[in-house]
């Protein structure tokens, strides 16, 4: 019986010097099989075992992670949420997403922190103009909201951004405002979602790092190899993010993703400056103050493909000289750490939840801005999973859109790629 929380709960074991505390999640131990297998316990893998249990009633469910649980990109993302995409595919994806982030914290009974501030897109060059405007348009469609405002307007909302006036080498020229975009605390959407999994009957195991796929006499997937032994499933999913490829090819499968490093930095807490995300294409750019003041900063992915999760110095560099063209009082800040994390992308910028022609293997990758898709990505792998039918919203997004040429180009969506 999952324990709880709630201000009374707080009380009680406030009384026993919070000794009394229940594990947030187990250890069991780890079988030789289980119905379904899900390689990865980050956002995805995670958010898809929950839901298995919650809306399927599948818990014989293992979750496998070759670290601690949450400790991938989930925990090294700069944590926006958005919907502002482009094709007719995708913004309803991931507007179902932001709906479905707005009431996780109480299905979870974990505060999520979510917090729905609104993101601007400040713009300085026409093509962009006129890509977000198609984008306003697009959305329009869906019902989604995203709006033009004035570079007087923008300067008043967000009061340090103080350059790129009419003589800057790259004046701003017009800003868009989402307001549907959001912030969550990462670790809190893993553990959530890990606790809730849990609570259910699902077995998270840390540490236990999957070296191949297996396949049986027919082709099927049959289970896969870890560095614990063998564990066998009809059923297994890789969820690994920028490390797909690695898994998937031990299975002979090959996909269309390329892996990249993107990286992100935080200075010191300072008093709040700005209260909605700010992102900045054109310069390659965006930033957020998080609720203990830091400032969260990203920039774009590495220009080469690699498995590196450290910060390159130049990259580090570009993302720096371009926040203070916009920001210049923000030299006085000190930073306080700087890290990346592997990220794959699939060919067309979109993401991959499927089916493969392996029976009983799916994926869940291309995730490069996947923070703000855990719920849907893990409620559409879930459901297929579960039902061997892919969910309505994510039917689109199979691997058989690359073999029917059927690509949903979304490149160009922020600053990264
Ligand atoms: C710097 C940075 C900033 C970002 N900013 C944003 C943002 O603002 N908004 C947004 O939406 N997205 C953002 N992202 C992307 C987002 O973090 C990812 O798309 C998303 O977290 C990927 O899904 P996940 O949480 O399932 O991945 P992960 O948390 O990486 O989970 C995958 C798990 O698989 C495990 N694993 C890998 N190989 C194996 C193996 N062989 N065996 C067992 N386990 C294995 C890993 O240990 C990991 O825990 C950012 C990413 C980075 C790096």
């Amino acid at each position: 019986m999952r324990q709880r929380y709630s201000i009374f709960s707080l009380a009680r074991n406030a009384l026993g010097f919070h000794r009394n505390w229940q594990r947030v999640w187990r250890s069991p131990p780890l079988r030789d099989a289980y119905d379904v297998v899900i390689v990865g316990a980050g956002g995805h893998g995670l958010a898809a075992a929950y839901y298995l249990a919650h809306n399927h009633g599948v818990t014989d469910v293992a979750v496998l992670d070759r670290g601690w649980l949450g400790g991938g990109n989930i925990a090294r993302n700069t944590v926006t949420i958005r919907s502002n995409y482009l094709r007719d595919e995708s913004i309803p994806f991931f507007a179902k997403s932001v709906e479905l982030y707005k009431g996780l914290s109480r299905e979870l009974n974990y505060n999520l922190m979510f917090s729905q501030r609104g993101m601007i897109d400040v713009v300085q060059t026409y093509p962009r103009l006129r890509d977000l405007t198609r984008r306003m348009l697009a959305m329009d469609i869906h019902g989604s909201t995203y709006r033009r405002i004035s570079v007087a307007e923008v300067r008043r909302r967000i009061p340090p951004l103080t350059g790129g006036g009419p003589d800057a080498r790259m004046p701003i020229i017009a800003a868009m405002v989402h307001p549907d975009a959001a912030v969550a605390r990462h670790d809190a959407v893993a553990w959530g979602l890990a606790r809730a999994a849990d609570s259910y009957g699902v077995a998270l195991h840390q540490n236990t790092p999957v070296r191949s796929l297996l396949r049986g006499p027919h082709g099927g997937i049959s289970g896969v190899e870890t560095e614990r032994g063998t564990i066998r499933a009809n059923k297994v999913a890789v969820a690994v993010s920028g490390h797909t490829t690695t898994i998937t090819e031990t299975a002979g499968l090959r996909l269309p993703l390329k892996s990249y490093n993107l990286s992100a930095f935080v200075s010191e807490p300072v008093k709040p400056l700005i209260n909605v995300v700010v992102n900045c294409p054109d310069i390659g750019v965006y930033l957020s103050q998080s609720d203990k003041g830091e400032l969260v900063v990203g920039g774009e992915t590495d220009p080469q493909q690699s498995f590196r999760r450290g910060i390159k110095e130049a990259v580090f560099e570009d993302a720096a000289a371009a926040m203070l063209d916009l920001f210049p009082s923000f030299k006085r800040l000190k930073l306080l750490r700087q890290w990346g994390g592997c990220l794959d992308f699939a060919h067309d910028a979109s993401p991959i939840v499927s089916a493969t022609d392996i029976p009983g293997l799916f994926v869940s990758a291309g995730w490069w801005g996947g923070f703000k898709a855990v719920p849907v990505g893990g409620l559409t792998l879930a459901h297929l999973i579960a039902t061997g039918r892919p969910h309505p919203l994510i039917e689109p997004f199979s691997l058989k859109r690359f073999e029917r040429l059927e690509f949903i180009l979304e490149s160009g969506t922020t600053s990264t790629r």
